[in-house]
């Protein structure tokens, strides 16, 4: 075996933006401006269903979602839906009905999009056309807007420790403010062959982290 490079261990990408969610912050933190948004979007889930609560993206974490023409070679969608003057064709990601499942079994769901209501709605209805899977969702409305980021600020949920909640989203960036509570996914684009993110989420929700 030829011998290993040590930094070809390193993803200087994710170190980079790691360190830039944290100069982020850090330049954000304590401006009013961005005070008052925190407090304009506080919030409350209510009663507390299970210890701990699992915050989850939708888009490209649980659906990838394509504009009519735009979707990748190998795109078989789930379903499709009118939208403004347009068809959004959405496929689920492999696994979302049992990651759903088991880890509402352990974890108070949310779900937390970046996307506009009108259009998340669409999506979410079919997901979760009963509303029994997700305690809360929560969009764009909800999101701090930060220099031209939408961020998913946990400080706006006024009713729940920090330590108690965990959130998942395909990119860092969404979770900036609290990287501690952050757990990254690949993100789902939809013509993968075998994507199968969502099971080891399970475990790592079940084992690893609770
Ligand atoms: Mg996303």
């Amino acid at each position: 075996m030829s011998s290993m490079d040590p930094s070809k261990l390193i993803d200087f990408e994710l170190v980079n933006l790691i360190k830039f969610c944290h100069d982020l912050h850090q330049r954000n933190k304590n401006n009013d401006e961005y005070e008052e948004q925190v407090m304009m979007q506080s919030l409350e889930f209510g009663k507390k269903t299970k210890e701990k609560t699992l915050i989850l993206d939708m888009d490209e974490t649980l659906v990838a979602a394509k504009f009519d023409g735009k979707q990748p070679k190998g795109f078989v969608p789930t379903f499709s839906f009118d939208f403004s003057d347009t068809k959004i064709h959405v496929r689920l990601r492999p696994y979302l009905t049992d990651a759903l499942e088991k880890l509402g079994q352990l974890y108070e769901i949310v779900v937390w999009t970046a996307g506009v209501q009108e259009y998340a709605d669409q999506i979410l209805d079919r997901i979760d056309p009963e509303k029994t899977i997700f305690k809360k969702r929560m969009y764009r409305t909800s999101c701090v807007k930060v220099e031209q980021f939408f961020i998913k600020d946990l400080d706006i949920i006024l009713d729940r420790d920090k330590e108690s909640m965990v959130i998942v989203d395909n990119s860092i960036l969404s979770f900036a403010f609290d990287l501690p509570n952050g757990v990254p996914i690949n993100s789902f684009m939809g013509d993968e062959k075998d994507d199968k993110d969502l099971l080891y989420l399970i475990s790592f929700l079940e084992e690893a982290f609770y």
